[in-house]
């Protein structure tokens, strides 16, 4: 059978009726069992990746997401882009005692990631339903 690929809006949509109803999802996995059985009431063909879910959810202002992560011991390049959503990193920065700044780690302008420079791997998401911007 053919997947037929849902717009950014169907699947906003989708998940915003998912989250609304379960108030808390505790894996990307499970939400996009969810989203996809949503999805489908419209086209049978519909799917997602859930490289493409993830992204949509963590920017979603109705979507309040919990990363987990681990430490890992070499330092990742991310060459700027986050690994959780693709949006650019900020360094986030500490002043020495020498007057000058060092960076410290990164932090996401569009969704809850930061790392150290000892980089943080998503392992997990949680994604609770925030009313306040629904
Ligand atoms: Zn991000």
């Amino acid at each position: 059978m053919a997947y037929t690929i849902p717009s950014e809006k169907e699947i906003e949509d989708a998940l915003r009726i998912v989250i609304r109803r379960m108030k808390a999802v505790g894996s990307l996995r499970k939400l996009r069992e969810l989203v996809i059985k949503e999805l489908r009431i419209k086209n049978p063909s519909y799917t997602v990746g859930h490289d493409r879910l993830r992204e949509i959810a963590v920017t979603s202002p109705f979507v309040h997401t919990h990363i987990e992560a681990r430490h890992v011991e070499e330092r990742k390049n991310l060459k700027g882009k986050c690994p959780v959503c693709g949006g650019n990193l900020n360094k986030t920065k500490n002043e020495t005692i020498f007057g000058g700044t060092v960076t410290i780690g990164y932090k996401c302008n569009s969704c809850p990631y930061w790392t150290t420079l000892k980089m943080r791997v998503p392992t997990r998401y949680r994604f609770e339903y925030d009313k306040e911007h629904s």
